[in-house]
């Protein structure tokens, strides 16, 4: 099954992900993840990659497709994924139903996550991230067992550069608005979008909204 994540950044994407993986055994593909990567280990795609990401802009799809397609052709991903972060532009919606076409898959799932905007800027600025298992912490919502530091492997967690910078932060939900969300429709017109609110708001957050997905998918 191929499993979208869809919503703005600071939505609790990622987090959601990661849980749907963990009880679907199906891999969590992020390309910011992927991005991230590269830039530490400052290889040619991390360097050019962060020109854009540091700005809070998009990687054009020149570097970004092929990332994902080779991504797509590993063995882990032959019978579903969960992309987190991919597709962002409905250019790229297009791409990926190519390239899952080719092998005779389809996207069979979108997960629209939607979280009130004055949520979402505090959650980016509250995020912490494990540079070595990829595991998402929020210092207020979800801490780590022990502050600072990774509960699944024991790294000391940093903070995204992208989410410390008011700029970038700006900058990524004025793209969202405008790039990203038309996929909104997109996949509703194919009959495959599922949206879910995630709001402290209501209480609603990152693990039950999880639950009630993988109940879904298992249920499929
Ligand atoms: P994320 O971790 O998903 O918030 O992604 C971090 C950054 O990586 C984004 O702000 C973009 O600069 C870049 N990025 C991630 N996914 C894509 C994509 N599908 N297309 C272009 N840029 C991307």
């Amino acid at each position: 099954m191929y499993i979208i994540m869809l919503g703005a950044q600071g939505t609790g994407k990622g987090t959601v992900a990661g849980l749907i993986s963990k009880e679907t055994g199906f891999p969590q593909i992020s390309t910011g993840d992927i991005f991230r990567q590269n830039i530490k280990e400052k290889t040619e795609l991390g360097i050019e990659a962060d020109k854009y990401i540091s700005q809070g802009n998009l990687v054009p799809d020149e570097i970004t497709v092929p990332m994902v397609t080779n991504r797509l052709s590993d063995k882990d991903a032959e019978n579903g994924a969960i992309l987190d972060g991919f597709p962002r532009t409905i250019e790229q919606a297009q791409k990926l139903d190519e390239i899952l076409a080719k092998s005779g898959k389809k996207v069979d799932l979108v997960i629209n996550l939607t979280t009130p905007r004055e949520e979402l800027i505090d959650r980016m600025i509250t995020r912490r991230v494990c540079p070595k298992c990829k595991a998402t912490f929020n210092t207020k919502l979800h801490p780590p067992k022990v502050d600072g530091i990774c509960d699944n492997c024991g790294e000391t967690l940093v903070q995204r550069e992208d989410d410390s910078n008011p700029e970038a932060i700006n900058r990524r939900l004025e793209i969202y608005e405008e790039k990203t969300s038309p996929l909104v429709e997109y996949y509703a017109d194919k009959n495959v979008l599922r949206t879910e609110v995630i709001s402290t708001s209501i209480n609603r957050l990152a693990d039950v909204v999880s639950k009630e997905i993988v109940e879904f998918i298992k249920s499929k």
